[in-house]
């Protein structure tokens, strides 16, 4: 039984059919599970719903998380791209702007989608949806888990609309309701330890708009993105999407939000670090009003340090970790939770399933992408995160090579295997990444060329 139908429910419950002859997914939003394949047909398709309210927001699948989904649903890339999705090289045709450089583009022979996040999910919600035994219980809240000696025997829920309390057993019972997971809650309510929290706050806000953009105006490229730098901590995404749309995002740190109303909106764009987002959309048409998102901070549930945990119950997503956006991870991660989740089923059967060795054998999964996010964050001015010699002087190695992979394309091509969750950090301190970063003068690196 997997609670949330969103991204980490979703292909959770894809991975949870290998091993179940039954999987339930109770999710609070009615959920349609057809997709017509033309993103013009039925605008209902591209719509963001009240349990995901980041949808209106720019979402980019990393190729870590491209891999995940295309391995689950083999042709699913080509299916989207007939579908009108526009797709390009991860790095060739993604500009991609760090600390007020722009890195070098080249091709890496894999593919970036550039889709709105409704449209993704509304495909993977008909193919998961059309599996053989599944089942889907939308417009049902998640009321609790029940447990009995040691073991999660099922969840009760609740059509939203009223009605009994209804019980549901389960071998298995996956939490996958995102950032606002009550797991901590029920595990307490059963007498566990709830897992330690860790928390960076960051005070970040997301303010979209969609815009009609001519795609010549991006050069080429299907999405930018530009980063915060610590002179001007705020950023932006332009990304073109299905159905002849983009979605125009600004974000900013500490408070410093983006305005809602037009002129502030663009007057805001101005003093991002690089000037891209601010041209496009002086020359572009908006569709609707801009919205606004806060995201407090990047979020981690230790259920890997945890010495109890009940049988029959795992905790999979964002309501395990929530990452800040900026670093677009989180559908990525939980895709690559999902698969380490069938790895110790294939190997323990669902009988012998146990939660604290998945947690622990997904540590490392999670601790690369929230050591760059925690690390990227603690680089921008007024964020408490780490603050050691150690991260001091990773961030200073970093400057450096943001500023060598704006001129270098190994560098660049090196980053973006990172950033990507391909290639672990440490990759950019091999020898040969190094030599390229100290090999050119201060002076050199100064001068970020603009196409
Ligand atoms: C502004 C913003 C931008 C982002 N950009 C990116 C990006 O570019 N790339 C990326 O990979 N990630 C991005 N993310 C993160 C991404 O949205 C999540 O990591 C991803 O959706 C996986 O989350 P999830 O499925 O665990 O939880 P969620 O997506 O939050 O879904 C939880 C689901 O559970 C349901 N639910 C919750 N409680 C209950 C209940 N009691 N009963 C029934 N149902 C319930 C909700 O309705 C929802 O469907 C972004 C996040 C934000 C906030």
């Amino acid at each position: 039984m997997v609670l949330g139908g969103s991204m980490a429910g979703l292909l959770t419950a894809r991975v949870l059919t290998e091993h179940f002859g039954r999987v339930t997914i109770v999710e609070r939003d009615e959920l349609s599970g057809s997709w017509s394949g033309d993103p013009e047909a039925d605008p209902r398709e591209r719509e963001t719903r009240r349990g995901v309210p980041q949808g209106r927001h720019a979402h980019g699948l990393l190729a870590a998380g491209l891999d995940v989904v295309e391995g689950l649903f083999p042709g699913a890339t080509a299916e989207l791209v007939a579908a009108g999705v526009p797709s390009g090289d991860v790095l060739g045709n993604v500009r991609f702007c760090v600390s007020g450089h722009r890195l070098r583009q080249a091709p890496t022979g894999r593919t970036a989608l550039s889709f709105s996040r409704p449209y993704l999910e509304n495909y993977l919600r008909s193919k998961v949806f059309a599996l053989p035994g599944v089942e889907v219980r939308g417009g049902h809240d998640i009321v609790g888990i029940d447990a009995d000696a040691g073991r999660v025997t099922g969840a009760r829920v609740q059509r939203r609309d009223g009605g009994p309390v209804e019980g549901i057993a389960a071998d298995l019972v996956v939490d996958a309701t995102g950032r606002g997971s009550r797991a901590p809650r029920w595990l307490a309510d059963l007498g566990y330890e709830p897992p330690r929290e860790e928390q960076l706050h960051v005070d970040l806000a997301y303010v979209s708009r969609h815009y009609k953009v001519d795609p010549a105006l991006l050069d080429g490229d299907i999405a930018i993105i530009i980063g915060p730098s610590a002179q001007a901590p705020r950023g932006g995404a332009v990304m073109l999407q299905e159905a002849g749309r983009a979605v125009i995002t600004l974000f900013g740190i500490l408070g410093d939000h983006a305005p809602l109303e037009d002129e502030g909106f663009r007057a805001y764009a101005r003093r991002l670090p690089l000037p891209y987002a601010a041209e496009i959309i002086e020359a572009s048409v908006p569709l609707d009003d801009a919205v606004k998102f806060r995201y407090p901070g990047s979020t981690r549930h230790r259920y890997d340090r945890l010495r109890r945990f009940p049988r029959g119950f795992v905790v999979v997503g964002d309501a395990m970790c929530s990452f800040n956006p900026m670093y677009g991870q989180g559908m990525s991660v939980a895709g690559v939770e999902a698969l380490r989740l069938g790895d110790a089923l294939a190997r323990d059967g669902a009988d012998g399933f146990d939660a604290l060795r998945f947690f622990r054998a997904v540590r490392p999964v999670i601790d690369i992408p929230w050591q760059i996010a925690t690390g990227g964050d603690a680089a921008l001015p007024g964020v408490d995160g780490p603050r050691d010699a150690r991260t001091r002087m990773v961030n200073r190695y970093l400057d450096r090579l943001y500023a060598a992979a704006a001129h270098d394309e190994a560098v660049s091509l090196a980053f973006s295997r990172v950033t990507n969750l391909l290639d672990p950090p440490t990759a950019l301190l091999r020898p040969a990444i190094a030599a390229r970063v100290f090999g050119r003068s201060v002076h050199e690196l100064r001068a970020t060329p603009r196409r």
